[in-house]
């Protein structure tokens, strides 16, 4: 669920606010006062911010300003003054949307549904999804070199971790220890072929449930080994 944070003193336009806003569906967090916003602002993950410009300790602008300096999140500011939502444009704090009080509640829940789509395009498509593997309960994040089996992570050294992503990226192949070798071991000038079988030993004492009947990586007696899926 989509988490919101008001910062507004004004209790009764916050409670408004909150109001209309769980009723869309969304999860709302308020705070009074400037300085506890700003903190939970930047401590906390939240997907929007709706921040009034006068508040006490710390004013809107400040807190625009130090969030900005932290997080893409979307934020609207609300004022009182037509004057203030002038100005705020002016500085270039890098507020999202403007909104001058009064303003209706479905308005806000509009805005508010327009600016968390518009930066959920944003962040999806900046943001590619890590390659992954899934084979059974196996799952092999190639980008960020974690693996799990079962949803519990299992740590793997570099090379085992190269050997294992090898394979899985070539499933149903079946490669010589030669081949392993020289596609893992190349650049180097430690090791021989010994030290495959040693590698494949260990990465399925940390994935296989029973390592006397391999689930992902086979033997292919004489010729070498191959990822199923
Ligand atoms: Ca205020």
């Amino acid at each position: 669920m989509s988490k919101i944070l008001i910062i507004e003193d004004e209790e009764a336009i916050a409670e408004l606010e909150k109001d209309y806003l769980e009723l869309s569906g969304f999860e709302v967090e308020i705070e009074g006062s400037g300085d506890t916003g700003l903190a939970r602002a930047l401590s906390e993950n939240f997907d929007l911010y709706i921040l009034d410009l006068m508040l006490p300790k710390v004013d809107g602008y400040e807190i625009c300003r130090q969030i900005r300096a932290e997080k893409n999140t979307p934020i609207i500011m609300v004022s009182a003054k037509k004057d203030d939502i002038d100005k705020i444009r002016g500085l270039g704090l890098g507020a999202d949307d403007y909104m001058t009080k009064p303003f209706s509640p479905s308005e806000l829940v509009a805005r508010v549904k327009a600016h968390m789509s518009r930066y959920e395009r944003l962040v999806n498509s900046s943001a590619p999804a890590n390659d992954m593997i899934e084979v059974r309960g196996l799952k092999i994040d190639i980008t960020a070199r974690r693996v799990w089996v079962n949803d519990e992570e299992k740590f793997l050294t570099t090379k085992e971790f190269d050997l294992l992503a090898f394979l899985a990226s070539n499933p149903n192949k079946v490669y010589s220890k030669q081949d392993l070798f020289r596609e893992i071991w190349a650049q180097e000038s430690v090791g021989d072929i010994t030290t495959v079988t040693v590698h494949i030993k260990k990465i399925r004492e940390k994935i296989e449930l029973n390592t006397a009947k391999p689930q992902y990586i086979e033997t292919i007696w004489g010729v070498g080994y191959r990822f199923k899926i």
